[in-house]
């Protein structure tokens, strides 16, 4: 067959064997290339063993062997098996056919001749006769034929209408094409690959194609592992190269003075932590440069977020620009406008808050005051972000848990003439895998300890049978002067039942502490969130019965019980979450995680893991294994990219272990590439251009040669 220049990206008609009707269901399969019919890879293994005696260690197992043909057995009856009596050495060995005829096999295996057959060797002990059999051989043959059915062979995935050996005969052709190893020029650095003792590419694909046992079709086989790496590689160059410093968008460099920085820092009552420090200290730097910031921010729930942001705001604000605080509910944007009012205003900054309540004169007030730059430091809702707000000028936007932002509402934001730096914040922590697959080299701040002092939260997993034993466990706590939240689950298929949920645990508890309980969710008006909010704050109401709005960013330190009903219905970043809300004041908290029904066992592991771990980054990774990556990212987000090569959602421990470290490995290789060869012009940089040309990213080079 003509190789051709490059036989990878030929078309897949291209190979002899997908002509004709059936080429639409090769693509359809393996895909549209050539390269497709090599990356089509074996699921599965089948290893025929030669053997020449009846032995109990070969049971179970495909076997070829000679025998020598006795008598034929046809079936007495209809339903009845079609036998065929044959020695090997000095046992027996019967063929069992069900439903065959007769006449075919006669002409197949006559008496007294000796033929190889093939198939998979059973010991029946029902019959009287019992003994060795193989029911339905694969095939009998003559003696002569016996190599060719001796080894191993892989086993592909197929489609309806491509059977095993239509798929092994493409895939075939494809191999005969490959070009010699020392034609492909090697993208991988060479130390890693003899470190690793990764084959060669070609070497690889025939490799994975070539299967000896089990163990080469592991996805840990050496041969696989490259296939992953090449993968992993190419996904984060390309995400380097699409990145680029020179694709950042223009902002102002916001130098910042420290006079109010400095300011704040003596006013606190306490000292920032040092990975506050650290924190604020990467983000000022990226503050400089005349290019837009777009970085994360994640920390666990409590560990001081909030004042990293406002050191933030205040380098904007020295720098003679206004910053703007997003958060996604009311009551969170009203929480910050309370605390930043009382940390700034002793600095002299005023603080405006803007939400969709600030109606009329007020409403006239602040815009005027945000167009002419009075006032600095805006906190607000999504309201912010709508058509009529209009800034002197913007410098920096912080967006709090910004998973519950979409996308869209920072590029409307960016979309209003403004180039603002934006600091997303998250406490939903994002597993360093899913981060670098998803985000390449977004650039990261993250607060790894909490400030100290902190108690640690006790967690209990309990039955809802045991309400009663919960509700003397409450009474004692509130006589006690504690305050707990009680939270009722979302029902997703109705919202009216969640408020029937609610509404229910809220009659319910209110009968047993009355006046002590008050009812917070998504369907009152905020007057009266805020009240509630107010009341539970202030020590009125004891008991704050809640649906999930209370998940994000709520701050009562003086809390310290939280029960959740029907946890087994959260994501653990959610339950994670919800606790968060007690453990920030001095007092021990605990948390009951109470269930409804019978739990499947990965439900009970997710409970046990809320259980025994405290750490968000711990409980993201049990996450991503129990649920996959769409429940952390939040469903704005589709999770990860989809990878061939590479699982990253699998609850395969090894295979799991395994990519993550690729994966970090591909992210440091990838950065050194773009750092010393950015336009991939050595010798290296077009096995590079190669690579990427595989996977098809070839468009970000073309890109990339362009400009
Ligand atoms: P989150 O990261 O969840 O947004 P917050 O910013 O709401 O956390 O902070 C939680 C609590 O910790 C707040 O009451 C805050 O005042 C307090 N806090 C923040 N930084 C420190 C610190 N360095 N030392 C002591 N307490 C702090
Ligand atoms: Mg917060």
């Amino acid at each position: 067959m003509d190789k051709g220049p490059d036989p990878f990206f030929q078309n897949i008609d291209f190979l002899p064997g997908t002509k004709g009707r059936r080429s639409l269901l090769y693509k359809k399969l393996m895909g549209g290339r050539v390269l497709d019919a090599l990356w089509h890879l074996p699921t599965g293994i089948e290893v025929r063993e030669k053997i020449d005696g009846l032995r109990e260690e070969f049971l179970g197992k495909t076997v070829t062997l000679v025998a020598r043909i006795n008598y034929h057995e046809p079936s007495e009856r209809f339903g009845r098996p079609y036998r065929i009596v044959c020695e090997v050495g000095e046992e027996q060995l019967e063929l069992v056919f069900f439903n065959f005829r007769g006449q075919y096999l006669k002409g197949k295996a006559i008496p007294e001749k000796t033929v190889m057959i093939t198939g998979k060797l059973e010991y029946d002990t029902r019959y009287k006769q019992g003994g060795w059999r193989i029911t339905h051989p694969d095939y009998i043959g003559r003696p002569e034929e016996l190599p060719y059915w001796v080894g191993a062979e892989p086993i592909y995935p197929l489609t309806a209408g491509i059977t095993q050996p239509m798929a092994k005969r493409v895939i075939k052709d494809a191999l005969s094409i490959l070009p010699e190893p020392s034609t492909i020029q090697e993208w991988i650095d060479p130390d890693l690959l003899a470190e690793r003792q990764w084959p060669s590419w070609i070497d690889a694909l025939r490799r994975v194609h070539n299967p000896q046992t089990y163990l080469d079709i592991s996805p840990t086989s050496s041969a696989r592992g490259r296939l992953a790496y090449d993968e992993l590689l190419a996904h984060q160059l390309s995400l380097r190269f699409s990145r680029r410093e020179n694709l950042k968008l223009p902002s102002p460099p916001l130098v910042g003075t420290g006079a109010l920085t400095e300011k704040l820092k003596e006013t606190l009552p306490f000292s920032l932590t040092p990975c506050q420090l650290e924190a604020i200290q990467e983000i000022s730097h990226d503050l400089n440069k005349p290019l837009q910031m777009l970085r994360l921010l994640q920390g666990d729930v409590g560990s001081g977020k909030t004042l990293v942001a406002v050191m933030t705001a205040l380098q904007a604000i020295e720098s003679g620009y206004q910053a703007a605080i997003l958060a996604p509910t009311d009551i969170l944007a009203r929480q910050h406008y309370v605390t930043l009012k009382r940390l700034l205003e002793p600095l002299g900054i005023s603080v405006a808050i803007l939400t969709a309540r600030e109606k009329g004169v007020l409403r006239r007030a602040i815009l005027t005051g945000l167009e002419e730059g009075t006032i600095p430091l805006l906190i607000g809702t999504h309201a912010i972000i709508q058509d009529p707000v209009t800034f002197k000028n913007l410098g920096l936007a912080v967006v709090d848990e910004q998973h519950r932002f979409g996308v869209e509402q920072r590029a409307a934001l960016c979309g209003k003439g403004y180039n603002p730096h934006i600091l997303s914040m998250t406490a939903t922590p994002i597993p360093r895998t899913l981060q670098l697959a998803n985000y390449g080299d977004m650039e990261v701040s993250t607060l790894r300890q909490k400030p100290p002092g902190r108690q640690p939260i006790v967690t209990s997993v309990l039955s809802i049978d045991r309400l009663d034993d919960v509700i003397t466990a409450l009474s004692r706590a509130m006589d006690a002067n504690q305050k707990v939240y009680w939270v009722c689950p979302l029902i997703e298929e109705s919202e009216n039942l969640d408020l029937a949920a609610v509404t229910e645990r809220y009659a319910h508890l209110s009968s047993l502490f009355e006046g002590k309980v008050a009812l917070i969710h998504g369907k009152m008006k905020s007057q009266d969130k805020e009240a509630a909010m107010e009341s539970f704050a202030n020590g009125q109401a004891r008991i704050l019965v809640a649906t999930t709005v209370i998940e994000v960013g709520v701050d009562v330190p003086s809390a310290t019980i939280m029960v959740i009903e029907h946890a087994e219905r959260f994501g653990l970043a959610q339950l994670h979450q919800l606790r968060g809300r007690v453990g920030r004041g001095e007092g021990a908290s605990n948390c009951l995680l109470l269930y409804g029904g019978p739990l499947t066992p990965i439900a009970r592991k997710r409970l046990q893991t809320m259980r025994s771990t405290d750490d968000g980054f711990k409980i993201a990774e049990a996450d991503l294994r129990y649920r996959g990556s769409g429940e952390i990212l939040g469903t704005r987000q589709s999770g990860l990219p989809k990878f061939r090569f590479v699982d990253l959602v699998n609850k395969d421990d090894l295979n799991y272990e395994q990519n993550a470290e690729l994966l970090l490995l591909a992210n440091q290789e990838a950065k050194r590439i773009t750092q010393e060869d950015p336009d991939l012009k050595s010798e290296r940089g077009g096995a590079i251009r190669f690579l990427l040309r595989l996977f098809e990213y070839e468009e970000i080079v073309r890109y990339k040669q362009a400009g």
